[in-house]
């Protein structure tokens, strides 16, 4: 593997820096000191929307106000701004509005790379249930649309967020772990690694000035990260200083959820079943001449480990009212205590007596 090359200070356009995935890539490129521009659409916005944007401002992210659906706006400011790399992740509804992103970028010819809204998993390997596939089949339009206009490009196949994966949350790094009962899919033995939403960003932008990840999908694969929700749930009991009752999810639970088709709750149960049954994560090797590897790629840079995430989640636990009365009241079963290891970190020290209450189904 050849040395990571100097990064350079291309001009860079994020679409969607508003949503949950395109905030962490924003971040990572004004921390990264890139000139960095966000379209925004405009209308009504909400107080978080509102929150983020000026957020991003105050950073120093330039404001351009303006959607992908429309190309001729999309031509000119590509070109007015002398945009080197444009970034999208743009939401799980808006997949095909890229279409017209990328005739944009195309006709505008100035562009280095596009990162389409992927984020995932290699959607050219996986097949999860409807209605994940559809959703597949888009990202799929929009690689195929992008490899035959000829723009250089890169696929960020970055795996799990990492957090507990909830099948019915969109965006579950959002929530925090279990404080009653793990829902454990199948046997919980089935791996996959989660990554840290600040290193999706980070790695993100680290890969958008390598040549060695022009058209090529890069997989984050950090080993340190790679963990069942068996070794989930017990990593998070270790932080909460106790055991909680643990209820499986079998395959046809999350196949029945999938089925409702209430979008988009029933995708996120449709790739729960992909990654923790079939083990879409794990189950091919790195084999293709398009297929880079983020940790090889970046040996000196460090991943947030699963451990890390997990104890910042226990300071919101320990910070949170809402939470800790969430634990306590009202107390109805005790359902373990610490083990006594040091190492362990408890919430708070009242807290190693708390009771659970089980509202486990
Ligand atoms: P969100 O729905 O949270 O955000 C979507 C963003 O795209 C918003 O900022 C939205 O703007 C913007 N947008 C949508 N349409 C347009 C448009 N036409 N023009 C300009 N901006 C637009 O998306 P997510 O972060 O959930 O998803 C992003 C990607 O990440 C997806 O590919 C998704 O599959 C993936 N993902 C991966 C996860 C993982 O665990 N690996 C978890 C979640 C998502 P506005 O505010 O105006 O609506």
């Amino acid at each position: 593997m050849t040395a990571e090359p100097v990064a350079a200070e291309g001009r860079t356009l994020i679409v969607g820096s508003t949503g949950f995935i395109g905030r962490f890539v924003a971040e990572a490129s004004l921390n990264s000191g890139r000139p960095t521009f966000i379209l925004v659409r405009s209308g009504p916005a909400s107080p978080s929307k509102s929150h983020a944007i000026a957020s991003l401002k105050e950073k120093g992210a330039k404001v351009i106000l303006g959607s992908i659906t429309d190309g001729e706006f999309l031509e000119k400011v590509l070109k007015d701004h002398e945009i080197d790399v444009v970034i999208s992740a743009v939401g799980g509804g808006s997949i095909l509005d890229q279409l017209a992103l990328i005739h944009a970028i195309k006709a505008a010819g100035t562009v280095k790379r596009f990162l389409p809204s992927e984020f995932g998993h290699d959607i050219d390997r996986a097949d999860p249930m409807e209605p994940g596939l559809t959703m597949y089949k888009q990202k799929r339009q929009v690689r195929r649309a992008l490899e035959g206009a000829g723009i250089p490009y890169t696929y960020i196949c970055c795996n799990s967020i990492a957090a507990w994966p909830y099948h019915d949350n969109t965006h579950p790094a959002d929530v925090l772990p279990p404080l009653d009962c793990f829902h454990i899919y199948g046997d919980g033995s089935v791996k996959a690694y989660f990554v840290a939403g600040t290193d999706i960003g980070k790695f993100t932008i680290k890969c958008i000035d390598d040549d060695r990840t022009i058209n090529k999908s890069v997989h984050f694969q950090p080993q340190s990260n790679l963990l069942n929700m068996n070794q989930l749930a017990s990593l998070w009991e270790k932080k909460l200083g106790r055991t909680l009752p643990r209820v499986t999810v079998i395959e046809d639970d999350l196949l029945a959820a999938a089925k409702e088709m209430r979008i988009p709750e029933s995708i996120v149960s449709s790739l729960t079943h992909d990654i923790f049954i079939k083990g879409c994560q794990i189950n091919y090797t790195l084999d293709r001449d398009t297929d880079v590897e983020v940790t090889s790629l970046y040996p000196e840079a460090s991943f947030q480990t699963i451990d890390e995430c997990f104890d910042e989640f226990i300071t919101k636990v320990v910070d949170s009212p809402v939470v800790v009365a969430k634990i306590v009241d009202p107390p109805v079963a005790v359902i373990g205590e610490p083990d006594g290891d040091d190492s362990i970190v408890t919430p708070n020290p009242g807290a190693k007596a708390l009771a659970v209450t089980a509202t486990c189904a």
